[in-house]
């Protein structure tokens, strides 16, 4: 006989972030399942409440923030300067960067006014200081922001409502040298949050055309090679290359984690723990 874990039962591990070939098991009796079950999921509590006391007794932060805070050391350390930017953004900021009613990407933006919104990409803010830096800054210019963006996009183990993007650009280095450039600049992001295996991929954006993805798996970030058609209204056109990462995708590739929810901003979970053990 082959018998599965129950609906409620594969719930709950799924719940725990039990590996897929333990939530798939088989089993020739109903005892035999419900043994296993119980061993397994009083395992995978242990595990969390030894994690939530690691995270209390040692030095160790959530992944999330531990992320951040390396992600930036390595970025200032190759010499990106680092900007801090609203998250409020003008909806002219917005179509400047091509994103009006017409682009799938408009209908996912949180409104908090008629003319406001929750910003659903670092890039126009980026364009716009790379506008004021290129007359203060000789070239190449590199910048980098990190912090939460949002999207209304549909509910899936790779998505969040709000997420944390880091968005790196170079400005002004040789237009010949963009793939190799944005090639190192992937690798040392790739390198900080611990990804080995990963593919750089040719992708299109309705926003930008030609993209590049960094695939892990799944997609954790895409870049650009410019110069762009969006550029000169931004006062610059020099070649550039940039790449936007989501910090929870790289997350969940370095930790194995099989939805990005638990390394998120959330309630349910702390640092990949969910709270109800
Ligand atoms: P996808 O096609 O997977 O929805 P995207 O191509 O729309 O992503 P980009 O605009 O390229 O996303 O954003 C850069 C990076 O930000 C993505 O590669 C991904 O790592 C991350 N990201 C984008 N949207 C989300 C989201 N809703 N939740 C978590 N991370 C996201
Ligand atoms: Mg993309």
């Amino acid at each position: 006989m082959n018998i599965n874990f129950s609906k409620v039962q594969k719930q709950r591990l799924r719940e725990l972030d039990a590996p897929l070939n333990l939530q798939e098991k088989s089993f020739s009796s109903v005892q035999d399942r419900d043994e296993a079950f119980r061993d397994i999921e009083q395992q995978l509590v242990r595990q969390g409440k030894q994690h939530l006391l690691e995270i209390r007794n040692t030095s160790r932060r959530p992944a999330l923030c531990e992320l951040e805070t390396k992600l930036t050391n390595v970025l200032v350390k190759n010499g990106f300067v680092q900007v801090v930017t609203p998250i409020i953004l003008a909806k002219g900021m917005l179509a400047k960067m091509s994103i009006t009613p017409e682009q799938p990407l408009f209908k996912q933006v949180f409104w908090v006014s008629e003319d406001k919104c929750l910003r659903p990409m670092l890039a126009p803010n980026l364009y716009y200081l790379l506008g004021e830096f290129a007359r203060l800054y000789e070239k190449p210019i590199r910048v980098f922001e990190v912090g939460p963006c949002f999207r209304k996009d549909s509910k899936g183990g790779h998505h969040l409502n709000e997420f944390t993007m880091l968005n790196l650009v170079e400005l002004g280095s040789p237009e010949e040298r963009g793939k190799q450039r944005l090639e190192e600049l992937a690798a040392i992001v790739m390198e900080a949050a611990g990804i080995k295996d990963y593919q750089l991929i040719p992708a299109s954006s309705e926003v930008y055309g030609e993209t590049v993805d960094v695939v892990a798996g799944l997609e954790v970030g895409s870049g650009v090679i410019g110069p762009n058609a969006l550029d000169a209204q931004w006062g610059w056109v020099d070649p550039w290359v940039g790449i936007g990462f989501g910090l929870e995708r790289l997350i969940m590739v370095s930790k194995g984690h099989q939805n990005i929810q638990r390394v998120g901003r959330a309630l349910m979970y702390f640092d990949g723990v969910r709270l109800n053990i």
